[in-house]
C-alpha cells in the first residue's frame, strides 16, 4: 500500500527540503568505542525507548512529506531484538517507492546473524564500522570487541548480496600506518571506503586532541601513494568521494571539522526516544513522541517548528577539539 506523499516537504528556513531521515533505535550498543563512548555508560530505561510501532508511525510522517531514505542507527541496531520488525514494517514502502532506500550502520558484530532478512526486507547498502584490521587495536578501541565477529558479519553480509561501504574514523598514529591496508582490504572486496573525522560529542575518556586526524592532512599523505581522482557520490551524503586508480574502488572523506557541508544538508535524526534533532552538531531538539500520542497533525506542527530552529550549520572546528561542544554521546544519534 502507498501513502499519500503528495503534500508540500519538510523545508528549513534556509530552504533546505529533509530527504533524509535517520532513525536511531537504541542508544545501547556492545562495543565502548573510545571515539563514540565513555568506558561506563548509563542507558536509558527501556521505557522511555520507542517500541517499533512508535518508530514506524513517527517515520511514515516523514515519508509522506517528501523523506526517500531512512538510515537506522544507534547505538548498535542490531543489538535491540525487535529490530527485523522494524525493517519488516519499513520493506513495503521500499518496494512500492515511497523510499529510495533503507539502510543500515552497524558495528557488524552481529551482521552474521541477520544479514539474510536484511536482503529479504529490501536492504541493499549497509555500512559498517572498522577502523583497523588488527585484533589488537580492534580489541583495544573498541574496549569490548572481536574483530572476528565483524569480519564475519562482513562475509556474510557480501553472500547475502549487500552492497558494503566500510566507516573508520580516522586518528593520528597507528590508524595513518593501516589506512593503506584499509583501502586494499575493502576495495580488494568490493566494499567502498569511508573516513570520517572524529567529531567532539560527549566525554569519552580520550583526549579528542590527541586523536583527532584532519581528513585534509591524511588525504594529502595518501595522495602521496594512491592515485585519487574525484567521483560521484552514489548516495548523495557529504562524502568527498575518490576513484582510487590502483584499486578501482571509491574512497570518501567526511569531514564535519575540516570541510563544512552543511550548505546542502538534507536530513534530521530522531532519537530513540522520539526527540528530533535538525543538526548533530547543536543541541536543539522537540518531542515528538507525546504529540504522536495526539495526532499526525500535532507531529506535524511540532516537526516544523524544530526545522525553523535548524541552524545554518553545525559549530564543530578544530580550536575546540579537546572539549566536547555537546554532552550528548555520538551514540544517542548515531551519526
Ligand atoms: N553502532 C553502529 C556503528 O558503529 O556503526 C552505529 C552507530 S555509530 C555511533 C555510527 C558511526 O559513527 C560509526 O561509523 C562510528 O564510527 C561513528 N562515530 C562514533 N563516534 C564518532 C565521533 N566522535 N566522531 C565521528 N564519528 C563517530
Ligand atoms: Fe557502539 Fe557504534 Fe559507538 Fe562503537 S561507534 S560504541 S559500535 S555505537
Amino acid at each position: 500500500m502507498s501513502f499519500d506523499t503528495s503534500s508540500a516537504a519538510f523545508v528549513d528556513s534556509f530552504g533546505r527540503a529533509v530527504r533524509y531521515l535517520r532513525l536511531s533505535v537504541t542508544d545501547r550498543c556492545d562495543l565502548r568505542c573510545t571515539y563514540c563512548m565513555a568506558e561506563k555508560m548509563k542507558f536509558l530505561p527501556r521505557k522511555d525507548v520507542l517500541s517499533v510501532e512508535e518508530m514506524l508511525k513517527l517515520a511514515r510522517i516523514f515519508v509522506t512529506r517528501g523523506t526517500r531514505k531512512i538510515r537506522v542507527t544507534g547505538g548498535e541496531p542490531l543489538v535491540r531484538s525487535d529490530m527485523m520488525d522494524l525493517f519488516e514494517g519499513l520493506a513495503p514502502w521500499r518496494a512500492c517507492g515511497d523510499l529510495d532506500e533503507i539502510t543500515l550502520t552497524t558495528n557488524g558484530t552481529l551482521l552474521a546473524r541477520y544479514a539474510e532478512d536484511l536482503t529479504r526486507f529490501g536492504v541493499r547498502r549497509v555500512n559498517v564500522s572498522l577502523d583497523t584490521l588488527d585484533a589488537d587495536r580492534y580489541r583495544a578501541l573498541t574496549r569490548l570487541g572481536n574483530i572476528q565477529r565483524v569480519l564475519d558479519g562482513i562475509d556474510a553480509a557480501r553472500e547475502a548480496g549487500l552492497r558494503i561501504r566500510l566507516n573508520a574514523v580516522a586518528s593520528r598514529g597507528a590508524f595513518e600506518e593501516e589506512v593503506d591496508d584499509l583501502i586494499s582490504f575493502a576495495h580488494l572486496r568490493g566494499m567502498d571506503l569511508a573516513i570520517i573525522e572524529e567529531m567532539p560529542l560527549g566525554q569519552t575518556g580520550c583526549d579528542r586532541g590527541q586523536s583527532c586526524l584532519s581528513n585534509a592532512t591524511l588525504r594529502k599523505s595518501l595522495s602521496q601513494r594512491w592515485t585519487l581522482t574525484p567521483a560521484r557520490n552514489d548516495s548523495g551524503g557529504p562524502a568527498q568521494v575518490f576513484q582510487v586508480a590502483e584499486t578501482g574502488g571509491k574512497l570518501g572523506f567526511i569531514s564535519p571539522i575540516s570541510c563544512n557541508f552543511c550548505a546542502a544538508c538534507n536530513r534530521v535524526r530522531l532519537s530513540c526516544t522520539g526527540r528530533l534533532f535538525t543538526c548533530l552538531g547543536d543541541e536543539g531538539s522537540v518531542d515528538l513522541r507525546t504529540p504522536a500520542q495526539r495526532s499526525d497533525a500535532d507531529v506535524i506542527a511540532a516537526i516544523r517548528d524544530a526545522l525553523w530552529q535548524k541552524p545554518e550549520r553545525h559549530s564543530f572546528d578544530q580550536a575546540t577539539i579537546s572539549s566536547p561542544n555537546l554532552d550528548r554521546h555520538m551514540s544517542v544519534l548515531g551519526g
